[in-house]
């Protein structure tokens, strides 16, 4: 696993599909699924690469803990 590139992760357990984080991404990387979490949620994920480490996505979340962005 290479570790050279940012890379996002959605905690789908805590997400409650609310969409922010697929409006402001900027590399339009992550999407609404059809998985319903145990919240009842329709969580979103990511469905593409090139994460540019931006961290938008984490900052305009308004759950705690459902998306970790790590930078190299
Ligand atoms: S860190 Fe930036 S580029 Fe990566 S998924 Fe989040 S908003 Fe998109
Ligand atoms: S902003 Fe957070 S709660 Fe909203 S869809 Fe994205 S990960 Fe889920």
């Amino acid at each position: 696993m290479t570790k050279d590139k940012p890379t996002v992760t959605i905690h789908g357990d805590l997400c409650k599909g609310c969409g922010l984080c697929i409006i402001h991404c900027p590399k339009e990387i992550l999407s609404a699924s059809d998985k319903i979490n145990e919240l009842g949620y329709l969580t979103t994920v990511v469905s593409g690469e090139g994460c540019i480490g931006c961290a938008n996505c984490y900052i305009v979340c308004p759950e705690p803990g459902a998306i970790t962005v790590v930078r190299p």
